[in-house]
Parts: structure tokens; sequence; C-alpha cells
């Protein structure tokens, strides 16, 4: 073992490092074996992380923007020199090759340097006036302590996403990761110290997700939770802030339809395909969930696309040169393969893969599934995991219709070259994110996030930065 691996690791509060006797032992899913061990907090600790928190606030708030900016750079520095050690950290608690925890890192990065530079463009506006005398302005303004809860799968820039932009407006942030990748948030949380930022404007805090969830929800110095997770999970958000009102901003589940049309370049149609499916393991809220390819072309396109996945590397994401990681754990293991037999059940032909791989570690084949019907698990249940149902289409109306035809709408995909088709998707596809002949349709100066079930409001981009900002109206009379 090496040494990060039999470290006990400490939570950041109030900038002081926690050691308590409750931890909590996190596991390597390329080997199923528990490697390190975090402190967790209990509900006194979470909420003196908002006492603090607010005492910490009026300070953050008062310095101005181009001064958190230059805060910001200098933990995207320390990010940037540390990159390589903590996208270890990524693949050892949530499996990614190291290729992808690096790439991880990079948009880490970016996030910050991004909102380091946007924090300085929270313009208002001065309005003309409608009554004589009078003058209208409207003003933005800090919404106060923000709550952060992130998913797994991308353990650290997802709560990134939220903080950065957060800090960047003027909010100190309580991150709670997940307590299955909390690693690479503490990591985090050491270069956010090292860049000087003063305790108590950023903290980390890991235990039960039910008991700080609630206090969260019911800690009235929290004025905004943003989420990142499951549908399920921000449903119960939703019910639990309708008490207090409270602000969510929620990026929740996807079912990406992936359309293939006919005048698409097939070779980039295909290599497109593999990033949009196969990222992260297909453990992206964005992965191409359900295929569907023009039937003129469909026979030519799964010949290809087989050979490419056929190509695709699995193994430990530490090893050089994987592509495929393994799962988080079992349950998604079990998850993947029962959808895959259902799929089979009913018709579908599993082309590729379609078993799991060893017995340590959660690996599964990169699994391709022709002639997958419409009411199969895979094409309702978002899938999380290296597997590709493929169905067919006829028309371009058609292929709207089943891309649109799902209670989620959080990204899609359509590769084709007809630029008028292009305009009617972007017009008719409902879904916060549309990558035409594009597998990685994220970046940090756009915005990101879902329509329908995947979700309330959006990150990244300008609007990023507006969900930690209250809108004002100031009105002069008398003037
Ligand atoms: P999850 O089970 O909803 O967990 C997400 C976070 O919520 C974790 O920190 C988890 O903590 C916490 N949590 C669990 N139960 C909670 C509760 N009752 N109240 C409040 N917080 C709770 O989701 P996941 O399995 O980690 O992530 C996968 C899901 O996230 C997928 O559905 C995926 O599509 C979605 N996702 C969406 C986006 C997006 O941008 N729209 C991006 C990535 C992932 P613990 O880990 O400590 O239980």
């Amino acid at each position: 073992m090496s040494e990060e691996q039999q470290k006990s690791y400490k939570v950041y509060l109030g900038g002081k490092w926690i050691e308590t006797a409750e931890k909590i032992q996190i596991t390597d899913p390329a080997t199923g074996q528990k490697f390190a061990s975090v402190s967790t907090l209990n509900r006194e600790q979470v909420r003196s992380a908002f006492d603090t928190a607010q005492a910490a606030l009026p300070a953050w708030r008062g310095i101005t923007a181009k001064e958190r900016g230059a805060y910001l750079n200098r933990v995207a520095d320390e990010v940037h020199k540390r990159a390589d050690e903590i996208a270890r950290l990524i693949t050892l608690e949530n499996g990614k090759p190291m290729a992808q925890s690096k790439g991880e890192m990079a948009m880490t990065e970016d996030h910050l340097r991004w909102f380091a530079e946007e924090g300085r463009r929270a313009y208002g506006r001065v309005v003309p006036h409608q009554v004589p005398g009078k003058r209208n302005m409207v003003v933005k303004t800090p919404i106060g302590v923000v709550g952060a809860i992130a998913p797994w799968n991308f353990p650290l820039v997802l709560g990134i996403r939220k903080a950065a932009p957060a800090l960047a407006a003027g909010c100190p942030v309580v991150l709670k990761p997940s307590s299955q990748t909390p690693l690479s948030s503490i990591a985090f949380a050491e270069c956010v110290e090292a860049a000087g930022i003063p305790g108590g404007v950023f903290q980390v805090v890991v235990g039960s997700a039910r008991m700080i969830a609630e206090e969260f929800l019911t800690n009235s110095i929290c004025r905004k939770i943003t989420f990142t997770g499951s549908t399920e999970v921000g449903r119960e958000l939703i019910k639990g802030a309708a008490e207090s009102i409270k602000p969510l901003s929620l990026e929740l589940g996807g079912l990406a339809p992936l359309l293939v049309f006919d005048d698409c370049n097939l070779d980039q149609a295909v290599q497109e395909t593999l990033v949009a499916k196969f990222r992260n393991t297909g453990q992206s809220c964005i992965a191409a969930n359900r295929i569907y390819v023009q039937r003129s072309i469909h026979d030519e396109f799964v010949k290809r696309f087989v050979v490419g996945v056929q190509k695709l590397k699995t193994g430990p994401g530490l090893d050089p040169g994987t592509d495929i990681g393994p799962l988080i754990n079992q349950q998604a293991l079990d998850a993947a393969l029962a959808q895959i037999e259902d799929a089979a059940s009913r018709g579908g032909k599993v082309l590729c893969g379609g078993k799991r791989m060893g017995s340590s570690g959660f690996f599964l084949e990169p699994t391709v599934i022709d002639g997958v019907g419409g009411p199969s698990l895979c094409m309702r249940e978002e899938t999380f995991a290296p597997v590709a149902p493929i169905a067919t289409f006829e028309t371009e109306d058609e292929a709207i219709d089943v891309a649109n035809a799902s209670e989620y709408g959080l990204s899609a995909y359509a590769m084709t070259r007809d630029i008028g088709r292009i305009f009617r998707l972007a017009e008719r596809i409902e879904a916060g994110t549309l990558g035409i002949n594009d597998g990685a349709p994220t970046t940090s100066n756009c915005p990101f996030g879902g329509v329908k079930q995947s979700g309330w409001g959006r990150e990244l981009g300008i609007e990023g930065l507006d969900a930690f900002l209250e809108t004002k109206h100031v009105s002069f009379g008398g003037m």
C-alpha cells in the first residue's frame, strides 16, 4: 500500500483539520478493498460549520470581486501543482482511468479560473425611469452561505462547479462530497488553505447524508442548497425545502438519447458515440443512454461501433492505457447486469461484452446490445455503466419523438451534417445540452443543467454565477 492509501483523512472545518472517532472507510472499486478512512461529523459539528461560515460572510462579501478572483486563481495554482497527485486519489476512490482523472483536474482548474474572472462581471443595471423624479437601479448581491452536495461520479469537479461560482459571488460554502469519494474534496480543501482563503469561507463536511441534508434544509444560515445527484434525492430535497422555501439548484439524473442520422460522417459519429457512451465507464449523468440509428446506415454504424468498443481496454484505472475502469460498487454492477439480462430477454442481441470481468473489483465488459426495444429497462432507466443499447428510426420526426419520450432532459446528442436539421433539433430537442457531433459537450463557459426531471437551474457559464446572486431593485424618489 502506498502512503496515501494508509492515511486516515481529517475534515476541514472553520479553517482547522478535525479528526473524530467515528470514521467511514473508503473502498477502491478496482479491488473492492478498503484503503482509507475519513472522519465523520455529527449534527452539532455540521451546525457549527454554518455558524463559522456566517461569521466569515461579512469579510468575504466585503472584499472586491477582483480580490476574491485572485484567491480563486491561487487555489487554481495549487490545484495545478498537485494535479497528478489528486488525480491519483480520484482514481483510487472512484475507479476512473488516470487520464480521465487528470481531465477532471484540468476541468476543475478551468472552472476556478473561469469564475475567478466571471465574479467581476456580476453586473446590475440602471434602468430608464418611468416616473418623473424617480430613478431605478438593479443590484446583484451574494445570496449568503451555501450548502453544496456532490455525487461520486465526478468526485471533485462537480463540487467545484458549485463552490467556485459561490465563492466568486461572495458566498461562503459548506461542501458535502459523496461519502464514497470524499478524498479529492479533502485534498481540494488543502489547496484552499494553501491559497490563504480565510477559515470558514470554504469547509468540507462528511457524514450521514440524511443528517447533513436535514441541517442544510433547516438551518436558517444556509440560504441556498445546490445539489448534484439522483432525481430521487432531488425530489426529497424539494419536499424538505418546502417548509423554509429554501432556494434549490438541482442537477439530477439523465437518460440521454443519441441520434445517428444517415448524413453523418460515419467515422466521426462512431468516435463521438464511443466518447458519449463510455467516458467515465458510462457513469456520467450526460452519458448516451439510448442510441438510435437511422435504418439505412444501421448495419454499417453498428459494425464500426462494435470494432471501436472491442478496442477499449478495461482494467484498473491506475494501469496505463486503461479506457474503462470498474463500476463504483457491487450494487452498480448488479444493476447493469440486470439491465443487460432484461434487454436480452426482450429480444436484444448482445454483440459484445455482457459479462462481469474477473472476481475482484467491479468490472463489466463494455457491452453493445442491438435491436433493443423501448420497454427495455436500459431505454427507460439511467444505465450508469458501459452498456450501449441500440435501436433504429426511419425519419427525423420519429427520432425527435423518441428522443423526447422521457421524463428526463439533461443532455442529448445528434450526429449529422445537415445544417437545417441541426437548427430544427436545437429548437425541438428537450434537453439542457445538445451535442452535435460532440460526445463531450461540457465547458466552463457555457451553461449546464437539465429540463423536466433532470433538474432546476444552470451551472457554469454566466448563469452559473447568477445562481448565487440575489437581484435587488433600488428605487430612488425625489430626484
Ligand atoms: P445520490 O445517491 O443522489 O447522491 C448524491 C449526493 O447526495 C451524495 O453526496 C449523497 O451522499 C447525497 N445524498 C444521498 N442521500 C441523500 C439524502 N437523502 N438527502 C440529501 N443528500 C443525499 O446520487 P449518486 O448515486 O451519488 O450520483 C449518481 C446520480 O447523480 C445519477 O442519477 C446521475 O445522473 C446524477 N448526476 C447528475 C449530474 C448533473 O449534473 N445533472 C451530474 C452527475 C451525476 P452519500 O454519498 O454520502 O450517500
